[in-house]
């Protein structure tokens, strides 16, 4: 891993002004959010500048205003919601740059906190406008960027910034980064990916990378079904994409040659509608699907065998649950795999990192949420970190 910056790194910051990236994008319902994950996420890093005698300038975004400014999307609606979670009271300033930034920065004790507004209501910082980020890497002495969420977007706040100040990684990048590094970057051999989800096009770019990086690519999800198709394998009125068997191909010629061993499921859960528990559910071998049926999950000899598979290996990466979970009793396979994962993780000899909105719902509702050894909440930028992409606001940090 090319090495960055930690807040372990900063000497005296007492009256400094640490400028900090967080994520706040929190999900809102009638005015409060419904969870502050997020900022639970950034509370170390926070209180932890705070503790030693800074003042903290947390830079944000919150929804999508695309540079204009909407009072209904300001940041001091999670003031409230950021204050809590902190046990602090911090002080909201209703711009990014300028005077009232200075004058709020002359208020602020060392120690307090204080709330820029939505960067986004800025066109500079999509647009990564050098300037933009020069005027308000101006207020501050050193950046931190603790929002790995959003280092896959090369904006003003989580890229421009970084070229003005000393930048750090908080301490929730730094988890992140450390715990990604050990699942691709720099992996206990042998390593099984798992890849789940609906669609073969929307992974394309991370199959592609992992055929390079692990020893056992297991597919599952709606995306199976196009690798089956590949194979010859009618796979009924299943989600497939057809038009991509090709590529499904071109991904298995890829493995071979690199020593990956790629594992479909050969025994499947169909039915004729898709329903919770629906009458016509069975379990059959893949070349027994009829054509008025479709293939809804992984069946049990298989996630048994991938079971096996998986007390082979080191390291487990994970995006995609492995049948429509969101379904009963579609939820099994994922489940169970999810459960073995966990089990592995538990007793010392699998490191185990997961992300993917899905994945990570599909985690949580197996109740192993906690027990894998780092689960991902990022999104987008975890999905681009697979695919081997860098991301800017890491580099930003590493240059
Ligand atoms: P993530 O958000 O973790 O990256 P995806 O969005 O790629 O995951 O995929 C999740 C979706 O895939 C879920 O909604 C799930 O129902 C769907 N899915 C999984 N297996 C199947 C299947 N066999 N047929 C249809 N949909 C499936
Ligand atoms: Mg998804």
């Amino acid at each position: 891993m090319s090495s960055f910056r930690t807040l372990d790194d900063l000497g005296d910051v007492t009256g400094k002004v640490a400028l900090v990236r967080v994520d706040l994008n929190l999900p809102m319902k009638d005015g409060s959010a419904t969870d502050v994950t997020r900022v639970e996420a950034v509370k170390p890093t926070i209180l932890e500048l705070a503790d030693k005698g800074a003042k903290v300038l947390l830079l944000a975004h919150f929804g999508r205003p695309k540079g204009k400014r909407y009072s209904t999307m300001s940041t001091s609606f999670v003031q409230g919601d950021v204050e809590e979670v902190l046990g602090k009271e911090i002080m909201f300033i209703p711009e990014v740059m300028g005077p009232v930034v200075e004058q709020s920065i002359g208020i602020l004790r060392n120690g307090d906190i204080g709330l820029l507004d939505n960067v986004r209501f800025w066109p500079g910082e999509e647009a990564n406008d050098p300037e933009f980020a020069k005027g308000m890497a101006a207020h501050g002495d050193f950046y931190v960027n603790d929002a790995f969420s959003a280092a896959h977007r090369a904006h003003a706040s989580t890229e421009g910034v970084a070229h003005h100040l000393p930048a750090y990684a908080g301490r929730a990048m730094e988890a992140e980064l450390k715990a990604l590094d050990a699942a691709l970057g720099n992996p206990e051999q042998p390593v099984a990916a798992v890849v789940g989800g609906a669609k073969v096009s929307t992974k394309l770019d991370v199959l592609e990378n992992l055929v390079g990086k692990v020893q056992h690519l297991i597919i599952g999800g709606g995306m199976a079904n196009t690798f089956l198709a590949a194979r010859g394998v009618d796979v009924g009125k299943s989600l497939c994409e057809h038009d991509l068997t090709d590529t499904a191909n071109r991904i298995m010629d890829q493995a071979d040659h690199a020593g990956c061993t790629v594992h479909l499921p050969y025994d499947v859960v169909v039915a004729k509608e898709f329903a919770a528990n629906p009458p016509s559910m069975r379990i059959c071998n893949v070349h027994e699907v009829a054509s008025d049926e479709m293939i809804l999950d992984v069946g049990p000899q298989a996630v048994e065998a991938l079971g096996d598979v998986l007390k082979t290996c080191r390291t487990l990466v994970w995006n995609g649950p492995m049948g429509a979970f969101e379904t009963e009793p579609f939820d099994t396979a994922t489940v169970a795999l999810a459960k073995t994962a966990a089990a592995l993780t538990e007793g010392g000899s699998l490191t185990s990192v997961a992300g993917g909105g899905d994945t990570v719902a599909a985690l949580a509702h197996a109740g192993v949420k906690d027990d894998f050894t780092f689960v991902s909440t990022a999104g987008g930028a975890f999905l681009e970190w697979m695919e081997g992409k860098a991301l800017p606001g890491v580099a930003a940090l590493t240059a």
